[in-house]
């Protein structure tokens, strides 16, 4: 089923109650993510193409509040100044 080849099952490889089981997720993993990306910071133009793409939606970006960063944020959570218009005070991060 997981490649489209389901209607080539039989009908003795389902449940009587039409059910399948579950976690077939460890089979989609493709492990196409051998080389993690280092991002740098002072190189980012804040584009988010990077949360776009990934393919494990692992990459967030994000704005938080300076505030709130040193409130709140772990101390290794690196930011940088928002840089775009009406952001101000507010930190950028796509980790
Ligand atoms: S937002 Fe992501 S893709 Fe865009 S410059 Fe920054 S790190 Fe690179």
């Amino acid at each position: 089923m997981l490649v489209y080849q389901g209607a080539k099952l039989p009908l003795r490889a389902f449940m009587p109650d039409g059910i399948f089981l579950t976690g077939s997720t460890m089979y989609e993993k493709l492990g196409i993510a051998i080389n993690v990306r280092e991002p740098i910071p002072d190189n980012c133009i804040q584009c988010n193409q990077c949360s776009l793409v990934c393919p494990h939606p692992a990459i967030r970006a994000v704005f938080v509040r300076e505030e709130d960063l040193v409130k709140n944020g772990p101390k290794d959570f690196i930011t940088v100044e928002a840089k775009r218009k009406g952001l101000k005070g507010l930190r950028y991060s796509s980790r």
